[in-house]
């Protein structure tokens, strides 16, 4: 994995989340002040603007730089904790990424997902993206664990990012804006858990489609 992985990761994701703005939008109105996906797209399309830069670059740093443009872009609660995720994956890549394992990025994805719940002190069940990053970290644990093959591995991911998404709409929220509604908060998907499922999603999908 390299740079060009992490460009092609960014359009998957940068695809998807054209395709379900006005979804996402509502749902930030319903339980939020309707900015997310607007935030989101501000950063994804700035570093598509960089494509050459990241492209150049190795797995680690290519994420890196990726963080930091998130993080001087996207703005609102979700920034600085797509930045965590990024950037807590990076420090965990180390120089050696470019043929990496299952288990080696269930390791990475792994650190990212820690270091978004350091930044938002908030764990499984407050309606938040974290209710759809723990699962899927989790999984890909246990299918590291049971050597899955890669295939196998990026099949299974985006049904349980989905599962976990949808199972955020009946959730009381107790982290974020969407707190501030207490129970008329449940009913609703959360708008971050939306937005992360379908990037996982599509990641899986473009990794799978590259390997193929
Ligand atoms: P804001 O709420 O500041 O407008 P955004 O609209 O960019 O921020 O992002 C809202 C999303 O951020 C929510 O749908 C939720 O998934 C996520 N979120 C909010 N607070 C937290 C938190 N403490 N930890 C993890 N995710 C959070
Ligand atoms: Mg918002």
């Amino acid at each position: 994995m390299n740079g060009k992985t992490v460009m092609a990761c960014i359009e998957a994701a940068h695809a998807t989340l054209k395709e379900h703005t006005d979804e996402i939008a509502a749902l930030d109105q319903q339980i939020g002040d309707g900015d997310h996906i607007f935030n989101l797209l501000r950063g994804v399309d700035a570093l598509l603007a960089m494509r050459a830069d990241i492209e150049a670059k190795a797995f680690a740093p290519a994420l890196d730089l990726a963080a930091s443009k998130l993080l001087s872009t996207v703005g609102g609660s979700s920034g600085p904790l797509f930045f965590s995720l990024l950037h807590g994956m990076a420090q965990a890549s180390g120089n050696h990424a470019d043929a990496l394992s299952v288990d080696g990025v269930a390791r990475i994805f792994a650190a990212g997902v820690d270091a978004v719940a350091q930044r938002g002190k908030a764990g499984i069940g407050s309606k938040t993206m974290m209710d759809v990053l723990i699962p899927v970290a989790s999984r890909l644990a246990e299918l590291a664990d049971s050597e899955e093959p890669p295939e196998a591995v990026l099949d299974a991911l985006p049904q349980v990012a989905e599962a976990s998404m949808l199972a955020t709409r009946d959730m009381l929220a107790t982290k974020g804006r969407a707190s501030f509604l207490g129970e008329r908060s449940r009913g609703h998907i959360d708008p971050g858990a939306r937005s992360s499922q379908l990037m996982i999603g599509a990641v899986c999908a473009r990794l799978a489609q590259d390997r193929a």
